[in-house]
């Protein structure tokens, strides 16, 4: 689990942008970690050993869960799987519908590439909600795979998001919270 060296890295090098991008949103911005390459590497292994030898497949959210599950799925040596929004994936896919604070959205996965029975982790940077959380994990669930493990970067606390992730009987693992 994170050192307190890594967390206080990560907690100086993540910066907090109010009302963007609407206001009221605390906006984490995790791009300062991409200039240091060494808090990277310290990130992913630490990502990597929450996980390592308990999934065969890793699923990242769109777009900055890319960021660091494909890197994951690398040091796991196991299959990585993109979670896109609607509109982006040739078919064969399949969707997931969810609600967000006004409206809704949808995320898509490719067709046959989960195998049925494959433990996955989903990975995104940030847990606020959870709602496109839950639907990556709905997605995964249709496949026939198991949810097994959620990784974040950070989640935040006042939203609740963990509790919509308990229906999975699944580990989850944040190294910051807000
Ligand atoms: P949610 O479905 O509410 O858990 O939202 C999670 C997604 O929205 C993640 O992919 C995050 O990257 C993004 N997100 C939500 N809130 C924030 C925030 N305060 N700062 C940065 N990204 C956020």
């Amino acid at each position: 689990m994170a050192s307190r060296d890594l967390i206080q890295n990560l907690e100086e090098t993540i910066e907090n942008i109010a009302d963007f991008p609407v206001p009221g949103i605390q906006f984490k911005d995790i791009t300062p970690i991409f200039l240091q390459p060494k808090l990277y590497e310290d990130v992913i292994a630490d990502l990597v050993e929450f996980s390592r030898g308990k999934v065969d497949a890793v699923c990242g959210i769109e777009s900055r869960g890319y960021l660091f599950g494909i890197a994951i799925a690398v040091a796991l040596e196991v299959p990585f799987i993109l979670i896109r929004k609607k509109g982006k994936l040739p078919p064969p896919f399949i969707s997931e519908k969810y609600d967000l604070e006004y409206g809704s959205a949808e995320i898509e996965m490719r067709e046959g590439q989960l195998k049925s029975g494959q433990r996955v982790l989903i990975h995104d940077d940030l847990l606020a909600t959870g709602g496109t959380t839950e639907a990556a994990a709905k997605l995964v669930e249709k496949q026939g795979g198991v949810a097994a493990q959620f990784s974040f970067l950070i989640a935040l606390k006042d939203l609740h998001g963990v509790d919509k992730l308990r229906q999975f009987d699944a580990e989850v693992y944040k190294i910051l919270e807000y």
